[in-house]
């Protein structure tokens, strides 16, 4: 019965799952699935409410990446035919976060592909940041690759809310997927973001070659640096990168993994991100019922995704509110997992995610 003991674990004594425990879960057959996804609908419900966060993608800088990240189409070692510029105007940064705030976001995240940023780089996405909140309100998140203490510091001082860095495999797998830095160095960023005051988002990509196991090591690896968002992309194989021929996950291990996920980080803001659409197809609204509760709307860093529109028309379908923001709206949690619901939002006006730069190139959220 090791549903009934996962649900008694985390809904009656609220105490975190073991990895036997969830093993266990794991274990139980694929037709066993919807009792597994029924669970993990109930411990998001129980922990976080029913609201979902929107995030849009800027990738303010793309291409020519000097790291050799085997699912990245950004790298400068691999032939993708991606489009490589360097940071955009601000102006064209400022388009993408009003364009944002008309989809009915609230985080707004700057992206740029290099190994970590140098200083006149930092210099000009901490003048966006100030930009775009002044101008857009929106809560603003960045994705600069490796930092420095002192790099984080600046930039939370600047105001950014949540730093994105994923670890995007578990530890065992990682030296296959990347040679140019290391698993350790990922982590460093990650307590360096968190150090500084900042609010971690750190997931990674699923379906690039790691067991089942692998999978469940994954999510309690992220579970020790407790992120308040995981990201979850679902491998997209990108033309001219090592990983172009893998074969897509099956849906059925994706949702399974997604619960999963949710049973070992049920505070989380679980975040279906790149892949998702070409992954699970017909069944995304099935995601967000197997312990999700945040999107990326409009498109990735080098792929397109849905828009802004059929996503809200989704929620709509599935009773799930959108979380209000920025600030207002924020679950606050407390160390015994109870939480006060925030006010409902006004109906959002659905609109087309637009302008120069949203996010308009992109392998999902690969970083
Ligand atoms: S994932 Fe990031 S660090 Fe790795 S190659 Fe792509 S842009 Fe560079």
């Amino acid at each position: 019965m090791p549903i009934a003991a996962a649900e008694r674990a985390l809904l009656s004594e609220r105490r975190p799952l073991t990895r036997d425990e969830v093993r266990a879960v794991a274990a139980l057959p694929l037709d066993e699935l919807p009792d597994l996804i029924a669970l993990a609908h109930r411990v998001r419900l129980e922990y976080c409410g029913p609201e979902v966060e929107l995030e849009s993608l800027i990738n303010a800088k793309s291409g020519a990446c000097p790291e050799d990240c085997t699912f990245c189409s950004q790298s400068v070692r691999f032939h993708t035919g991606v489009d490589v510029y360097a940071f955009l105007d601000l102006e064209q940064v400022l388009e993408a976060a009003r364009a944002t705030r008309v989809a009915g976001a609230t985080q707004f995240c700057i992206v740029v592909a290099v190994r970590g940023p140098e200083e006149r780089l930092l210099r000009k996405v901490v003048d966006a940041v100030h930009a775009v909140q002044e101008e857009t309100g929106l809560e603003v998140a960045c994705s600069l690759g490796l930092l420095t203490r002192d790099q984080a510091e600046r930039l939370a001082s600047a105001g950014v809310r949540r730093y994105n860095h994923n670890l995007e495999t578990c530890r065992e797998l990682y030296p296959s997927i990347c040679t140019t830095h290391t698993w350790d160095d990922r982590v460093e960023t990650a307590r360096f973001a968190k150090d500084a005051g900042m609010e971690l988002c750190c997931g990674g990509i699923l379906g690039m070659g790691e067991t089942l196991e692998q999978r469940i090591d994954f999510a309690f690896e992220l579970a020790q640096l407790d992120p308040c968002e995981v990201p979850i992309n679902l491998l997209d194989p990108r033309p001219g990168t090592p990983l172009e021929d893998r074969p897509l996950l099956a849906p059925r291990d994706a949702l399974q993994a997604i619960a999963l996920f949710r049973l070992v980080l049920p505070r989380a803001w679980l975040r279906l991100a790149g892949g998702r659409e070409r992954v699970l197809g017909e069944l995304q609204s099935m995601g967000l019922l197997a312990g999700a509760n945040a999107l990326i709307v409009g498109n990735y860093l080098t792929t397109g995704g849905r828009t802004a529109e059929e996503d809200h028309a989704l929620l709509d379908a599935l009773g799930m509110p959108v979380a209000d923001g920025p600030g207002e709206g924020r679950f606050v949690v407390d160390d015994r997992g109870a939480h006060s619901l925030p006010a409902r939002s006004p109906a959002s006006t659905p609109v087309q995610l637009g302008g120069v730069g949203v996010a308009t190139r992109g392998g999902g959220r690969f970083r």
